[in-house]
Protein backbone atom coordinates (compact mmCIF):
# COMPACT_ATOMS: atom_id res chain seq x y z
CA UNK A 1 0.00 0.00 0.00
CA UNK A 2 1.29 3.43 -0.99
CA UNK A 3 1.99 5.88 1.92
CA UNK A 4 0.01 9.36 1.85
CA UNK A 5 1.85 12.32 2.13
CA UNK A 6 1.50 14.56 5.50
CA UNK A 7 -0.10 17.69 3.29
CA UNK A 8 -2.97 15.08 2.13
CA UNK A 9 -3.58 13.39 5.46
CA UNK A 10 -5.81 15.75 6.96
CA UNK A 11 -9.13 17.20 5.39
CA UNK A 12 -11.14 20.44 6.95
CA UNK A 13 -14.86 21.04 5.95
CA UNK A 14 -16.56 24.40 7.04
CA UNK A 15 -19.98 22.57 8.65
CA UNK A 16 -21.63 25.92 10.16
CA UNK A 17 -22.08 28.07 13.16
CA UNK A 18 -18.58 28.35 13.91
CA UNK A 19 -18.01 24.86 14.02
CA UNK A 20 -15.70 22.76 11.53
CA UNK A 21 -14.86 18.99 10.96
CA UNK A 22 -11.34 17.71 10.87
CA UNK A 23 -11.14 14.23 9.59
CA UNK A 24 -8.32 11.50 7.98
CA UNK A 25 -10.22 10.73 4.40
CA UNK A 26 -7.14 7.55 4.29
CA UNK A 27 -8.57 6.09 7.04
CA UNK A 28 -11.88 3.96 6.65
CA UNK A 29 -15.24 5.24 7.38
CA UNK A 30 -15.55 2.84 10.17
CA UNK A 31 -12.33 3.68 12.15
CA UNK A 32 -12.57 7.54 10.68
CA UNK A 33 -12.73 9.78 13.64
CA UNK A 34 -14.20 13.07 13.35
CA UNK A 35 -12.55 16.03 15.16
CA UNK A 36 -14.70 19.00 15.90
CA UNK A 37 -13.24 22.78 15.84
CA UNK A 38 -15.47 25.39 17.41
CA UNK A 39 -14.48 28.72 17.05
CA UNK A 40 -14.79 30.82 20.22
CA UNK A 41 -14.39 34.58 21.04
CA UNK A 42 -11.82 33.53 24.01
CA UNK A 43 -10.94 30.71 22.84
CA UNK A 44 -11.27 27.67 20.63
CA UNK A 45 -12.19 24.05 21.32
CA UNK A 46 -11.22 20.79 19.41
CA UNK A 47 -13.13 18.00 20.07
CA UNK A 48 -10.94 14.59 19.81
CA UNK A 49 -7.54 14.75 17.45
CA UNK A 50 -7.59 11.61 15.34
CA UNK A 51 -4.98 8.78 15.80
CA UNK A 52 -1.99 11.22 16.05
CA UNK A 53 -0.40 9.65 12.74
CA UNK A 54 0.57 13.39 10.99
CA UNK A 55 0.42 16.08 13.64
CA UNK A 56 -2.24 18.17 13.76
CA UNK A 57 -0.62 21.50 14.13
CA UNK A 58 2.00 21.26 12.06
CA UNK A 59 -0.35 20.65 9.10
CA UNK A 60 -4.09 22.39 10.12
CA UNK A 61 -3.76 26.35 10.16
CA UNK A 62 -7.36 25.90 12.14
CA UNK A 63 -6.29 24.54 15.32
CA UNK A 64 -3.17 27.35 15.63
CA UNK A 65 -4.71 29.94 15.11
CA UNK A 66 -6.04 30.84 19.13
CA UNK A 67 -5.96 29.37 22.06
CA UNK A 68 -7.19 25.97 22.09
CA UNK A 69 -8.80 23.60 24.48
CA UNK A 70 -8.68 19.96 23.62
CA UNK A 71 -11.37 17.92 24.99
CA UNK A 72 -11.41 13.86 24.78
CA UNK A 73 -14.72 12.68 24.24
CA UNK A 74 -13.46 9.47 25.09
CA UNK A 75 -10.12 8.10 25.27
CA UNK A 76 -9.88 5.22 22.17
CA UNK A 77 -6.69 5.74 20.34
CA UNK A 78 -8.74 7.02 17.17
CA UNK A 79 -9.40 9.99 19.50
CA UNK A 80 -6.54 11.10 21.18
CA UNK A 81 -3.72 10.64 19.04
CA UNK A 82 -2.81 14.50 18.90
CA UNK A 83 -4.25 16.22 22.51
CA UNK A 84 -0.18 15.90 23.87
CA UNK A 85 0.26 18.75 21.02
CA UNK A 86 -1.98 20.97 22.97
CA UNK A 87 -1.47 22.15 26.34
CA UNK A 88 -4.58 22.20 27.52
CA UNK A 89 -6.14 19.30 27.47
CA UNK A 90 -9.74 17.96 29.04
CA UNK A 91 -11.16 14.42 29.46
CA UNK A 92 -13.53 12.65 32.21
CA UNK A 93 -12.31 11.88 35.83
CA UNK A 94 -12.57 8.26 34.67
CA UNK A 95 -10.38 8.23 31.94
CA UNK A 96 -7.70 10.09 33.03
CA UNK A 97 -5.78 7.18 33.44
CA UNK A 98 -6.10 6.17 29.94
CA UNK A 99 -4.62 9.70 28.50
CA UNK A 100 -1.78 9.70 30.67
CA UNK A 101 -0.72 6.23 30.32
CA UNK A 102 -1.80 5.44 26.23
CA UNK A 103 -0.96 1.43 26.26
CA UNK A 104 -2.12 -0.21 23.20
CA UNK A 105 -4.52 -2.60 24.34
CA UNK A 106 -5.89 0.25 26.84
CA UNK A 107 -7.12 2.46 24.00
CA UNK A 108 -7.82 -0.54 21.42
CA UNK A 109 -5.13 0.27 19.26
CA UNK A 110 -4.38 -3.50 20.24
CA UNK A 111 -6.56 -4.99 17.99
CA UNK A 112 -8.06 -2.34 15.92
CA UNK A 113 -5.03 -0.98 14.45
CA UNK A 114 -3.59 -2.49 11.37
CA UNK A 115 -2.76 -1.76 7.69
CA UNK A 116 -6.22 -2.81 6.75
CA UNK A 117 -8.04 0.48 8.24
CA UNK A 118 -6.55 2.26 5.69
CA UNK A 119 -6.83 3.14 2.26
CA UNK A 120 -3.31 4.56 2.29
CA UNK A 121 -0.76 4.63 4.80
CA UNK A 122 0.43 7.81 6.76
CA UNK A 123 3.37 8.81 6.31
CA UNK A 124 6.99 7.09 6.51
CA UNK A 125 8.30 5.85 9.69
CA UNK A 126 4.73 4.50 10.65
CA UNK A 127 4.21 1.11 11.07
CA UNK A 128 0.80 -0.49 12.24
CA UNK A 129 2.55 -2.96 14.55
CA UNK A 130 4.40 -0.64 16.76
CA UNK A 131 1.68 2.47 16.41
CA UNK A 132 1.54 4.25 20.00
CA UNK A 133 -0.26 7.02 21.09
CA UNK A 134 1.91 9.82 22.98
CA UNK A 135 0.88 10.28 26.72
CA UNK A 136 -0.84 13.53 27.02
CA UNK A 137 -1.83 14.25 30.73
CA UNK A 138 -4.84 16.00 31.03
CA UNK A 139 -4.87 19.76 33.08
CA UNK A 140 -8.22 19.81 33.44
CA UNK A 141 -10.59 16.68 34.70
CA UNK A 142 -13.95 16.91 33.62
CA UNK A 143 -17.55 15.68 35.78
CA UNK A 144 -20.68 15.96 34.31
CA UNK A 145 -22.49 18.60 34.37
CA UNK A 146 -19.21 21.15 34.46
CA UNK A 147 -18.76 23.78 31.93
CA UNK A 148 -16.44 24.64 28.64
CA UNK A 149 -16.65 27.83 28.21
CA UNK A 150 -15.26 29.38 24.55
CA UNK A 151 -16.40 33.04 25.92
CA UNK A 152 -19.35 33.33 23.94
CA UNK A 153 -20.35 29.79 23.50
CA UNK A 154 -21.07 27.06 26.59
CA UNK A 155 -20.60 23.16 26.22
CA UNK A 156 -22.23 21.54 29.13
CA UNK A 157 -20.56 17.93 30.23
CA UNK A 158 -22.77 15.25 29.85
CA UNK A 159 -21.27 12.23 30.90
CA UNK A 160 -22.29 9.29 29.25
CA UNK A 161 -20.66 5.94 30.11
CA UNK A 162 -21.53 2.72 28.27
CA UNK A 163 -19.22 2.78 25.15
CA UNK A 164 -16.20 3.49 27.65
CA UNK A 165 -16.43 4.39 31.34
CA UNK A 166 -15.43 8.18 31.18
CA UNK A 167 -17.04 9.17 27.72
CA UNK A 168 -18.89 12.31 27.77
CA UNK A 169 -21.35 14.31 25.07
CA UNK A 170 -21.17 17.84 25.01
CA UNK A 171 -24.20 20.16 24.82
CA UNK A 172 -24.76 23.26 23.58
CA UNK A 173 -27.92 24.39 24.92
CA UNK A 174 -28.52 28.00 22.88
CA UNK A 175 -27.92 26.33 19.64
CA UNK A 176 -29.35 23.08 20.82
CA UNK A 177 -25.83 21.38 19.48
CA UNK A 178 -24.31 17.91 20.85
CA UNK A 179 -21.51 16.67 20.44
CA UNK A 180 -21.91 12.82 20.99
CA UNK A 181 -18.62 11.22 20.52
CA UNK A 182 -19.36 7.13 20.45
CA UNK A 183 -22.03 6.64 22.53
CA UNK A 184 -24.52 7.45 19.65
CA UNK A 185 -23.89 8.24 16.11
CA UNK A 186 -25.86 7.64 12.64
CA UNK A 187 -23.55 3.85 12.24
CA UNK A 188 -22.33 0.66 14.02
CA UNK A 189 -22.20 1.39 17.52
CA UNK A 190 -19.50 -0.45 19.30
CA UNK A 191 -21.00 -1.33 22.38
CA UNK A 192 -18.58 -5.16 22.80
CA UNK A 193 -15.02 -3.50 24.41
CA UNK A 194 -13.31 -3.99 27.75
CA UNK A 195 -14.51 -1.49 29.31
CA UNK A 196 -17.96 -1.02 27.88
CA UNK A 197 -20.87 -1.68 30.34
CA UNK A 198 -24.78 -2.46 29.10
CA UNK A 199 -26.40 -0.74 31.66
CA UNK A 200 -24.46 2.53 31.49
CA UNK A 201 -25.11 2.37 27.42
CA UNK A 202 -28.65 2.43 28.07
CA UNK A 203 -28.73 5.12 30.80
CA UNK A 204 -26.94 7.21 28.43
CA UNK A 205 -29.11 6.70 25.69
CA UNK A 206 -32.03 7.36 27.26
CA UNK A 207 -30.86 10.32 28.87
CA UNK A 208 -29.67 11.59 25.43
CA UNK A 209 -33.09 10.96 23.82
CA UNK A 210 -34.48 13.71 25.70
CA UNK A 211 -32.20 16.52 25.00
CA UNK A 212 -34.26 19.10 22.85
CA UNK A 213 -31.75 18.37 19.87
CA UNK A 214 -31.54 20.27 16.68
CA UNK A 215 -28.16 18.85 15.38
CA UNK A 216 -25.70 15.94 16.73
CA UNK A 217 -22.42 16.03 15.16
CA UNK A 218 -20.98 12.49 16.14
CA UNK A 219 -17.24 10.63 16.83
CA UNK A 220 -18.11 9.02 13.42
CA UNK A 221 -20.33 9.21 9.87
CA UNK A 222 -22.43 11.63 9.02
CA UNK A 223 -24.07 14.81 11.28
CA UNK A 224 -27.92 15.07 11.77
CA UNK A 225 -30.86 16.23 12.85
CA UNK A 226 -33.11 15.63 15.86
CA UNK A 227 -35.61 13.96 14.18
CA UNK A 228 -33.13 11.42 13.36
CA UNK A 229 -31.11 11.51 16.41
CA UNK A 230 -34.55 10.14 18.29
CA UNK A 231 -35.36 7.53 15.46
CA UNK A 232 -31.44 6.29 15.90
CA UNK A 233 -31.74 6.50 19.80
CA UNK A 234 -35.54 4.65 19.56
CA UNK A 235 -34.78 2.23 17.23
CA UNK A 236 -31.88 0.90 19.44
CA UNK A 237 -33.64 1.23 22.75
CA UNK A 238 -37.06 -0.71 20.79
CA UNK A 239 -34.08 -3.23 19.84
CA UNK A 240 -32.40 -3.64 23.54
CA UNK A 241 -36.30 -3.91 25.05
CA UNK A 242 -37.47 -6.10 22.90
ZN1 LIG B 1 -14.60 4.78 20.94
ZN1 LIG C 1 -14.24 6.13 17.80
Amino acid sequence: MDRARPEDWYRVQSVSDGISLIDEPFIQPFYRCNMWHVRGRDRDMLVDSGMGVVSLRDWVPLVTERALTAVASHTHFDHIGCHHEFPDRCVHRLEAELLANPTRAAILADPYVTDDIFDRLPPAPYQSATYQVTSAPATRLLEDGDTIDLGDRHFAVIHTPGHSPGGIALWEAATETLFSGDIVYDGPLIEDTYHADATDYHASMVRLYDLPVRVVHGGHFGSYDGTRHRAIIRAWLDAKDG
